[in-house]
């Protein structure tokens, strides 16, 4: 058997980049599968980044998750942009395998992040971080006293327009049923909102807008008929699919495929496998919770270690 590694973390986003700088400082050598396409994780795909502590003039998206890369880089972490087709989470030790070569570790780190469920328009990744957001959090500051649309039906879509409307001139909530899934106290809460207005029964067809969004094309789906509706930030709240699939079967996850931890640790069923961030966050999914289960992460599996040596 080739070298048993430490620690495998698999994900290049917030929380695996910093269980890799907390890692790699504890003179663990992780070794680090970022994705083969997606290095960098969800960050690489917006512009401003106005909420991560420590800067506070603002970062691009993609130059704070650079920054993470060279800072675990600098402290040892051997970086693998590849991806991880399967694991065995229950060997000892671990096994990790790519689509050329398997790996083996003490312990292994989950931080694949989840996807944001998109529309699957044209217009919708050009306008990324131009208008189209899925995270009202995150973007909601920059949309002052401006049109805004929200699509979806669930608790998160009147979440987020509630949100927005501390912001907003306006928020119109398009829903392509007559009625809400959202729980009745979200719903109240939105229909009382005096800065919300709803289009039923119609879906977005088209996001307009050269260089940043201008407004959206809706479809009546009884009807057929087409408008258009002028705004400047379209946020799409239909939900979100964590990547689970490469440890389903083997590892608890719970009821919607999030990985389940023993909560404040990040300690997973499975002896010596440790999950972060937003394959495990369902509430907060920002790039600082993120990164703070990275590290915390990382002291749990340096801590496991410790014992199992
Ligand atoms: P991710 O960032 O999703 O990273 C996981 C990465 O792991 C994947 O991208 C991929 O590279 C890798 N990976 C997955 N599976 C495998 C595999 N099998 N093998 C190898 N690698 C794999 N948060 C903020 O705090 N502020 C913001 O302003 C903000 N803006 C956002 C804008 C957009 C457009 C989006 C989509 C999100 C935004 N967020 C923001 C949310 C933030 O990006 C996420 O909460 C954060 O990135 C989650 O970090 P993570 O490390 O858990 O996962």
């Amino acid at each position: 058997m080739s070298d048993v590694r430490n620690v495998i973390i698999i994900g290049s986003g917030p929380a695996g980049y910093t269980a890799a700088v907390y890692s790699a400082r504890a003179d663990l050598k992780p070794l680090v599968f970022e994705g083969s396409v997606t290095a960098g994780g969800a960050l690489m795909n917006t512009t401003d980044v106005e909420n991560f502590p420590g800067f506070p003039d603002g970062i691009m998206g993609p130059d704070l998750m650079d920054n993470l890369r060279k800072q675990a880089e600098r402290f040892g972490a051997e970086l693998v942009a590849d991806d991880v087709v399967e694991v065995d989470l229950a060997a000892n030790p671990k096994v990790v395998k790519t689509h050329t070569d398997t790996f083996y570790a003490k312990s292994v780190i989950l931080a694949t992040g989840s996807g944001y469920r998109e529309l699957g328009l044209p217009n919708e990744k050009r306008l990324s971080g131009r208008g189209v957001s899925w995270c009202a959090t995150c973007d909601g500051f920059f949309f002052r006293d401006q049109d805004i649309v929200v699509v979806g039906g669930g608790d998160t879509a009147m979440e987020e327009a509630t949100f927005l409307t501390r912001f907003a001139k306006s928020v119109t909530i398009v829903h392509r049923r007559g009625e809400l899934r959202a729980s009745r106290i979200m719903q109240d809460r939105a229909f009382a909102n005096e800065k919300i207005r709803f289009v039923w029964d119609s879906e977005v067809v088209d996001i307009l807008g050269e260089t940043r969004v201008s407004g959206v094309r809706v479809r009546n789906r009884k009807t057929g008929e087409e408008t258009e509706l002028p705004a400047s930030g379209l946020f799409i709240a239909i939900g979100h699919d964590p990547r689970t699939d490469l440890v389903r079967g083997q590892i608890d996850l719970d009821d919607e495929g999030y990985i389940l931890v023993d909560a404040p640790t990040t300690r997973t069923n499975l002896d010596g496998v440790f999950a972060a961030g937003d394959v495990v966050d369902h509430t907060y999914r920002q790039a600082v919770t993120a990164a703070g289960t990275g590290c915390a992460a990382s002291l749990d599996a340096e801590r496991w270690l410790a014992d199992h040596s």
